[in-house]
């Protein structure tokens, strides 16, 4: 089929609500601003049927197709690497389709932004339990394709642990249903998994079960400073040795985050007197107020003063400081974006090795770029940091040099045995890296994968794998 006689076909069944052809610059540019190269045009359909329509025409045309959720993601997946591709947004197949309190279980369609369905889920006193900084525009069918994790993953696990079951239209227009509610399925391969951090390269997520937790009632957080990183993971081991069962968020910054955070945005509350190298923030949570996290939290604090752990801490005796304590936490990504341009990344460590893998990250990238400072925040329980670069003041060819400092970042996480890409997945920036770093059967079994699910390479070309 020609390009012209694909766009008819796809005016006739959607509709001009559902083809657009015109005015497409929201789906061009991603949220860090990558811009893509002209579409052919963006789908809008309004069910299963259109998508795997769509789908099915445009793999008889050889039309490459990038599903688009909330456009939030962080690594250019949500916008085509080449010219004439169709955006498939997920915007108009928003519906809320079971919500089974009883079972803590609900069913949706893809295009459900978090933050929408977690209102209508408190109505019935459930929640999906993933708390991320995007949850106001992320979409479920996103999450699920970047099998996102946030500040609660270590209670809960990332979006693959809340999936009960999908439904997934195949690049050939196929739909396969795999929407089942049950938490054991052990029916063969875990195909469902295999769609959990695709990134839209495998198919497109259409429907999800998601499994939920009752919403937490009860909350005690508190900040603590310390001397050091080493400290701070000893605390943290001390915190999940008595509490782990309620530790919905144990996250650090470091002084220079901190900084930032103070410098750049307007009345930001501190609370405490004495300043160390980093911080932790603790929250714990309960659906039961007979449980008394709030004194479960005291006497961990309390135990960590008297053997020396701690500089100085502070309990949130209201919901507003409760606020204010996570906004610190929450507002460094800005506070370093108002602060200079800026090299961003998202890896993980094993939890004993993270102090000694900022020492080593610091040093290297010192030793490569004198005066470089270095943003280390995240999340302690699960060893997941976001190490952000900004330069020396008068660097301005710092970019220039983006690539070799990302590797040093990138290489001594998998030197640690961690993991190059925690949170945001590949997308079509960190294609390269994992071509480095992959092994090399890693990267034939994904090679293989894809070429039996997607024959024509239509899905998202150049996401996760090059093309
Ligand atoms: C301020 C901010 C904070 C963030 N915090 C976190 C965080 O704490 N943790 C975290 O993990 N991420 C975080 N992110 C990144 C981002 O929000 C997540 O990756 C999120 O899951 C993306 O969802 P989305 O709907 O916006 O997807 P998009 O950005 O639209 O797409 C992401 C990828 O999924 C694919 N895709 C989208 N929908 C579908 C579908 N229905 N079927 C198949 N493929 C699809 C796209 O093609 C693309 O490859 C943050 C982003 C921002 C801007």
């Amino acid at each position: 089929m020609t390009r012209g006689g694909l766009n008819n076909r796809l005016l006739e069944l959607l509709g001009e609500e559902g083809w657009l052809t015109s005015d497409l610059q929201t789906y061009q540019r991603d949220w860090l601003g990558i811009q893509s190269v002209e579409l052919m045009g963006v789908a809008r359909p309004e069910n299963t049927e259109d998508v795997a329509a769509v789908l099915k025409l445009a793999s008889g045309a050889g039309v490459p197709v990038t599903p688009q959720g909330g456009n939030t993601g962080l690594c250019a997946g949500s916008v085509p690497s080449g010219d004439g591709a169709i955006v498939l947004s997920m915007s108009r197949m928003r519906g809320i389709l079971n919500i089974n309190p009883a079972e803590f279980t609900v069913a949706v369609e893809a295009g459900v932004v978090l933050a929408d369905l977690n209102q209508e889920l408190a109505e019935h006193g459930v929640m999906l339990p993933l708390h991320i900084g995007s949850e106001g525009s992320a979409q479920i069918g996103g999450l699920v394709s970047t099998n996102a994790g946030g500040s609660h993953a270590h209670r809960h696990g990332t979006m693959q642990d809340l999936v009960l079951g999908l439904e997934v239209v195949l690049p050939n227009g196929e739909v396969w249903n795999g929407c089942r509610s049950v938490l054991k399925d052990n029916s063969g391969f875990q195909l469902r998994r295999l769609f959990c951090g695709a990134e839209g390269t495998l198919g497109i997520v259409t429907k999800a079960t998601l499994k939920l937790a009752p919403i937490a009632t009860e909350h005690a957080t508190a900040l603590v400073s310390l001397a050091e990183f080493q400290t701070a993971v000893e605390f943290g081991k001390r915190v999940r040795a008595v509490a782990d069962n309620f530790l919905v968020g144990l996250e650090f910054f470091s002084n220079a985050g901190l900084e930032l955070v103070l410098k750049n945005l307007s009345s930001p509350v501190f609370p405490l007197t004495v300043r160390g190298e980093v911080y932790v923030l603790i929250e714990l949570s309960s659906a039961c107020s007979q449980i008394p996290v709030g004194d479960l939290l005291e006497s961990v604090l309390e135990e960590a003063f008297e053997s020396g752990q701690l500089l100085d801490g502070a309990i949130a005796s209201s919901e507003a400081q409760r606020t204010a304590f996570w906004k610190l936490r929450e507002d460094i990504p800005e506070g370093q974006r108002l602060e200079a341009v800026q090299l961003k990344h998202d890896v993980s460590v094993p939890v004993s090795r993270l102090p000694q893998y900022i020492k080593e990250t610091r040093e290297r990238l010192e030793a490569e770029l004198p005066g470089i400072q270095v943003n280390p925040f995240g999340h302690l329980a699960d060893g997941n940091i976001h190490l952000n670069l900004t330069p020396p003041a008068g660097r301005d060819d710092f970019m220039n040099s983006a690539e070799r400092l990302s590797n040093i970042v990138y290489d001594i996480a998998v030197e640690f045995g961690g993991s190059f890409a925690a949170e945001h997945g590949l997308g079509q920036t960190k294609v390269g890296v994992a071509d480095r770093l992959r092994s090399p059967v890693e990267r034939r079994l994904m090679a293989q994968i894809k070429q039996a699910v997607d024959p024509g390479n239509i899905m998202n070309p150049n996401v996760i794998i090059r093309s």
